[in-house]
């Protein structure tokens, strides 16, 4: 453990000092440290610490004596056991209100300095939350974009008290119990404890006369519908922000934002890779051969396109802008069409006799890659033979 420093060293003041001094020292260094003024350095919180427990002692004569007379070790008995303890032992919250003064009234860090005991100041006007809502659109609606209806349960300002809690014509009062500070003290002498104070929650002021509609909380459930434009382009995982939609503030304060996350439903004709689309055309073995035009689907309605003769299965064409238009409004993604041969499966008499023709009339010069395969497997089967004679000699 490292040795804890002097608490006159601490405060920067003398032995001697008078409490006077004692006290300006702990004021321009607990301002110059508040975590508040530190943001993103851990040890503004420690030396913030540090600071309080040095006014701690030292402030109190008899802690000062007991300090002076047997150092670290005299005051064994006034912290806990695992030492002084900010949100338990420090007895000067009104000093550091006095001290500090505007800096407890915002939304700052202090309550994290506090620890779980107290919560930080709530009497100020508070934002409304941010809300997520997850929609489900069809393709159609992500290309073309659409016009939407939600409904969602949202917590609005009560429109009542307009998110005071106090009923028409009374306000918040400070706190009778606490005076205000949003805490008790219990117990006497070295064991005291301080505790949020019980009638206003820690918050040193409190509604005697609530609001009956929201009965003081100065929100109300509502459902609410709001109609929404989804813009074209959107992809599943798009978040569609609408500001100042989200859940109502409290005592004044702004709402917060709606986050709409999209979801995009497959589609059985169009696959969607980015801001392409993908689409598979069933296509007659004999266009394919003797080319042709074919009918693919679009977006935009049926097109055509020119196959050459001798199409093979799986192959693909790209057709420019014809995919998705891209959210950022820079153009649009491609269409690529895949052709895939259909294979007659229920023939008439008459046609089968026409293939049966067709077929006699064709050799293993109209399949070149039969023709290939079949000699590669003959090669295959030479080179076992001649590994087999090799591995028995
Ligand atoms: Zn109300
Ligand atoms: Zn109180």
């Amino acid at each position: 453990m490292a040795t804890k420093r002097d608490y006159y060293e601490v405060l920067g003041v003398s032995r001697s000092a008078s409490a006077e001094e004692i006290k300006k020292s702990y004021r321009k260094l607990a301002m110059q440290h508040h975590p508040d003024r530190n943001a993103n350095n851990p040890a503004a919180a420690e030396k913030f610490k540090e600071l309080s427990e040095a006014y701690e002692v030292l402030s109190e004569p008899k802690k000062r004596q007991q300090y002076d007379q047997y150092g670290h070790d005299g005051l064994k008995s006034s912290f806990g056991p695992g030492g002084f303890d900010f949100s338990r032992d420090f007895t000067h919250m009104s000093d550091l209100q006095d001290i500090l003064g505007s800096l407890l009234n915002g939304e700052g860090g202090f309550g994290d300095i506090l620890g779980g005991g107290r919560r930080r100041s709530r009497t100020g006007p508070q934002r409304g939350d941010d809300l997520r809502f997850d929609i489900e659109i069809d393709l159609e609606e992500a290309v073309f974009g659409a016009e939407r209806e939600v409904e969602l349960p949202v917590t609005e300002e009560c429109e009542n008290c307009h998110g005071t809690g106090a009923a028409a014509g009374a306000g918040r009062e400070t706190c009778r119990q606490c005076s205000g500070r949003g805490y008790v003290i219990s117990g006497g002498g070295f064991f005291q404890v301080r505790q949020g104070c019980p009638v206003c929650n820690g918050e040193g002021t409190m509604i005697r006369n609530p609001c009956n509609k929201c009965n003081g909380a100065g929100r109300t459930r509502a459902r609410r519908r709001i109609s929404l434009r989804v813009p074209r382009g959107v992809e599943t995982g798009s978040r569609l922000r609408l500001a100042g939609k989200g859940e109502g503030g409290g005592r004044g304060g702004p709402p917060g934002d709606l986050y709409v996350v999209v979801h995009v439903r497959e589609h059985t004709l169009f696959e969607r890779q980015g801001d392409d689309l993908l689409c598979s055309v069933p296509v007659s073995p004999i266009v394919a051969a003797l080319g042709g035009e074919i009918e693919i689907p679009t977006p935009d309605g049926f097109a055509k396109i020119k196959l050459p003769p001798g199409t093979p299965n799986g192959k693909v064409f790209r057709l420019r802008d014809k995919g998705v238009p891209s959210i950022e409004g820079r153009g649009h993604g491609d269409l690529h069409v895949r052709v895939v041969l259909e294979v007659p499966t229920r023939i008439t008499s008459k046609q089968r006799k026409l293939l049966e023709d067709f077929a006699a009339a064709t050799d293993n010069s109209n399949y070149p890659d039969a023709a290939t395969t079949h000699k590669t497997a003959e090669e295959f089967f030479t080179r076992r033979d001649t590994l087999r004679r090799a591995t028995k000699a």
